[in-house]
């Protein structure tokens, strides 16, 4: 479809396509990564307490009472954190106002696909760079001209993940753009970039509630870098919409960064919950890719990924599938409860008979 109202930039969008979320009750979703466990109830409770004639009000436009929890946490400075409605929204504003240069931001061939469409909508050029064939980023890949570098870490969809140590030595010769990473998954197993953020003004470091923390309904993203980047952020943002973050939000978000330990039980068990699932899938005869993440890229030597995403599905279990050049032949697995991954390994047990 296509209409003469269209502005040419929406006419040539390709726009990201979100993982279903299906009506179905009773299906094993294992398809967008969510946390299988709930929100912290100190969360709940939180929300719960806003509820009330206090929403007739605007929120605060900085979001100060959840930027300060987040700047508590990491022991960073206040004006050193960028809060967003999901960290989507804050990536879509760092291509606008970090990205957008001359020279081709760069970015792995195999990553996170809302990066090229972020790219289209704000016209940035951009330049993939292959991983290596054990599907790992390889940082010196990136020390060609260009106008910045994203990618997460751990990467998607491949989970895995990049040592402190190779990230500064990137930094250390790219000085003369931004490197962004996307710490969407870093809570299940990497160490954070954060600490690098006092010696590199260059870095900027962007996570999310939606994944650890369990809060992917709420909408909460936020990005951690030097004063200056930051400052870039809030102006686009105070551009576009004041108030991105709900009543809601702020006080549920600020809740979770209250409740170390549910954080911490809920990670460890997703991560022991992983290494069981990784070792069940070997055990049928599937390869997986190494993962810190909260999911599972795994490919099934003796069938066809899309066939067996489908016979998963009819027995009401969905998984994610790009069809995507060196990964067609992968399923992105997320980790769910004991009882899901159970259920997904006896489910293969009998597709892989028949
Ligand atoms: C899930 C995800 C995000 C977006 O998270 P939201 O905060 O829910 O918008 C960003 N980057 C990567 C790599 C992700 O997987």
């Amino acid at each position: 479809m296509s209409s003469p109202f269209w502005s040419d930039i929406v006419a040539r969008l390709d726009p990201y396509v979100p993982g279903e979320q299906p009506k179905l009750a009773n299906l094993t979703k294992l398809n967008t990564n969510e946390n299988p466990y709930g929100p912290s109830p100190r969360v709940l409770e939180a929300i719960a307490g806003e509820l009330g004639d206090s929403l007739r009000l605007y929120p605060d436009p900085s979001g100060t009472l959840l930027r300060q929890a987040v700047a508590d946490y990491y022991g960073v400075d206040l004006a050193q954190v960028f809060l967003g409605n999901g960290s989507d929204e804050v990536l879509a504003h760092i291509f606008q106002a970090l990205l957008k240069h001359e020279e081709p931001v760069l970015f792995p061939d195999i990553t996170y696909s809302f990066y090229p469409v972020y790219c289209g909508l704000y016209q940035v050029n951009y330049q993939r760079i292959p991983l290596g064939s054990d599907y790992r980023i390889q940082v010196a890949d990136y020390l060609c001209s260009n106008g910045g570098i994203i990618f997460p870490n751990p990467n998607a969809p491949t989970g895995i993940l990049l040592s402190l140590p190779e990230i500064e030595w990137l930094l250390k010769k790219n000085q003369r753009s931004v490197l962004i990473v996307d710490e969407a998954y870093i809570d299940f197993g990497g160490e954070t970039a954060v600490s690098l953020v006092g010696r590199y003004p260059n870095l900027l470091v962007t996570q999310t509630l939606s994944k650890s923390r369990s809060l992917a309904g709420l909408r909460i993203g936020f990005a951690i870098g030097d004063v200056a980047l930051i400052e870039a952020l809030e102006r686009v943002k105070n551009s576009f919409n004041s108030y991105p973050l709900s009543r809601l939000a702020i006080v549920g978000g600020a809740a979770a960064f209250a409740d170390e330990d549910y954080f911490r039980e809920v990670c460890e068990q997703v991560v022991r919950s992983r290494e069981t699932l990784a070792s069940g899938l070997k055990s049928l005869g599937f390869e997986v890719l190494p993962s810190s993440a909260n999911f599972l890229l795994a490919t099934c030597p003796s069938r066809d990924a899309v066939e067996l995403a489908a016979r998963l599905r009819e027995k009401g279990i969905i998984v994610r599938h790009f069809r995507q050049p060196r990964i067609e032949q992968f399923l992105r697995i997320t980790i769910g409860t004991t009882e899901q991954n159970r259920r997904l390994l006896d489910v293969l047990v009998e597709l892989l008979k028949q």
